[in-house]
Order: C-alpha cells, then structure tokens, then sequence
C-alpha cells in the first residue's frame, strides 16, 4: 500500500532522526528542564501620567466659589448683521475656526476607526459654530486637549473654542467664559457587571469605599469622587481611554465620570454597565476665553438656531440614543 503523504513524511522524519543518533552516537535524549513550577505573573504597566491617590487623602479641588448660577451666559443679538466684533473679525480673517477637543472620547469626539476622520456630538456642534461663522462646517482646525488642559488652552488663546465634555462651574469661570447649556450630563459609575472575578458587584457610588476608582485629571468627575466617597482610594490618568483600559486590566474596580462619557466607555466592553443614581448635575457649555463677548454672544445664536430649527434633535438621534430616548435641547438662561 502506498502510504499517504502525511505518513510518509512521519516515516521519513523519523527514519532521518535514527541516522542522526546514529551518527551521533547518542542512545538517549537528554531530558528537557523542568518547568518552573511557580506561574509567573507580569503586572501590566499603569497608563502614561498614572498617579495614585491613597483613600482620605485632602481633596486636590478648592472650595467652589459662588458664582449665582454659572449656567447663564450672554443673549445672542437678534439680528444677525450685528453679529461682529473683533474676535469673530480675527477668525474670519483667519478662516478656521480652531477647537480644543479630545480624539478619544467615544460619542463626543473621537476618530471615526476607518477614515480617521474626527467625528461625534461635540465635534458636530463645534461643525455648526464653523457653519455659521464661516459659512462652512469643515473649516475647523482640531487642537487635541486633555481634560486638564482646556481652560490653559483658552487663557493662552491656542484655541478659539473649547468643545470637550466640559462642565460649567463657578471655579472656572473665575478663568474663562462659557456658552450657554448645550447638553445636561450626570456624573455616576461605570463597574464590571457581575463585580468581576470572584468580587462583590458595585451598585453605585456608595459600594466605592476600599475600593480603587479610575478618574481623569483636573475633572469634576475627580473632585465629586473626592467630595462624595472620600474612602476611595483613586488612580488619576489623563483621559478617560485611559481609564478604560485600566478597568480592563483590572488595576481600578470602577470609573467614575458623567454619564454621558460613561456610556461611550460601555459600549466599547459588553462587560461593564454604569450603575447608581446620578451624585451631581454636568451642564456642559463651549468654553471661551474671556473678554471675548462678542464671540460667547455668536456661539450662543448657533446654540439657539439648533435647539430650534431640528439640528439638536438629529445630532442626539446620531450620536447619543444609547443614553436614552431624546430629552430636547436644555433651555438657554441668559444674564442680560
Ligand atoms: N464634565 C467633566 C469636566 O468637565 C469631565 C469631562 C472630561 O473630562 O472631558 O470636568
């Protein structure tokens, strides 16, 4: 019988190790080490700029000031041929607009994976300031940013608009201006869905006490965690990828940050979930530099345009429906 292909060549490689020992001379191999034992265990490394803060130790946030409500802004003129003023003059002759964002904030602004192109709510956003500015969508020049970075960005003018996930407070008002409310945000908790391998489940803010939480750098999100659970022990990182990938490696057992950023993280790993009740109100606003009214006034008449000619319902529809069915665009308040 002809013996199959694979056969012949076992014949043939067993017939060429016998002449080899042969040869060789030697009768026996010689045993293979052992195997260690004792499983070695690498650690993986913590994401760039990790710091970690032990439970209870003093909160990095100054006390808010009061500010009365830091959500008002100025009234966009009615009619728009009275638009003007130096700062718009300056971008207008520039011909772009220049945005500080993140490029790796799934739903808000990250990279589309096949084009590259930067894409989501706050970029759309940022897209119809530059429409109305410039009479074109696309005339924007992307500045990357961490959380960190924003309001440095606008003191130093090295962008016109800060459009990242960025909440309106009292303490940074006392540095930059903001727009009016262009979408309402809450911070909550995003865990492992059973608790992870073998450890209780995490049901909210409260069950964070001894526990290690994920949260960005020079955020609301770090100083509510601070404020709120004081016996979590944090591990600070520049952006909120990080912080994913950390959970992921279970170097944190929970991230902490508002809802909406949550929930970009979530649907990128089906095993976590966010949990617990909202512990603080994010109203997020395009930043601006100060002494700038007459682009905060600009900015505030797209705002307006789109709660109410339909863009705002079509870009919640677009890029944020996994947060729910659409509440309508929050309600503008004004200081003038
Ligand atoms: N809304 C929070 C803040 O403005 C977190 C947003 C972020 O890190 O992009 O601090």
């Amino acid at each position: 019988m002809t013996p199959s292909r694979p056969t012949g060549r076992r014949i043939l490689t067993g017939g060429a190790l016998a002449m080899l020992l042969l040869l060789s001379g030697c009768a026996e191999f010689e045993a293979p080490p052992a195997p260690n034992s004792a499983p070695t265990t690498f650690a993986p490394p913590l994401p760039a700029r990790a710091t970690e803060i032990e439970a209870g130790a003093p909160a990095s946030a100054t006390a808010q000031p009061d500010c009365g409500d830091p959500t008002a802004s100025l009234r966009p003129d009615p009619d728009p041929a009275l638009r003007v003023g130096p700062t718009i003059d300056a971008i207008r002759a520039r011909g772009r607009l220049v945005v500080g964002l993140d490029t790796g904030s799934n739903l808000f602004s990250f990279r589309d994976p096949q084009t590259g192109t930067i894409q989501g709510f706050d970029v759309d956003i940022a897209r119809e300031i530059a429409r109305d500015l410039l009479g074109d969508p696309n005339l924007i020049e992307y500045r990357t940013l961490g959380s960190a970075d924003r309001e440095e960005a606008l003191m130093n003018h090295t962008v016109d608009i800060v459009a990242k996930t960025m909440t309106i407070t009292c303490a940074r008002r006392q540095h930059i201006d903001f727009s009016t409310v262009y979408y309402k945000a809450a911070q909550r908790v995003l865990a492992i869905a059973d608790g992870g391998t073998g450890t209780p489940s995490i049901d909210g803010i409260g069950d964070l006490a001894d526990r290690r939480v994920c949260v960005v750098n020079g955020t609301t999100s770090m100083q509510h965690i601070q404020q709120y659970q004081p016996a979590a022990a944090l591990l600070t990182v520049p952006n909120w990828a990080d912080c994913m990938v950390a959970l992921q490696q279970r170097q944190v057992d929970a991230i902490s940050s508002d809802d909406s950023i949550l929930a970009g993280l979530a649907v990128q790993d089906p095993y976590t979930r966010v949990v617990g009740d909202p512990i603080s109100a994010e109203p997020y606003g395009i930043g601006i530099a100060q002494n700038q009214t007459d682009l905060v006034r600009f900015v505030n008449a797209t705002l307006d345009r789109i709660r109410t000619d339909g863009t705002w319902n079509a870009l919640y529809d677009r890029w944020l429906t996994v947060l729910g069915p659409a509440p309508g665009p929050p309600a503008p308040r004004y200081l003038d």
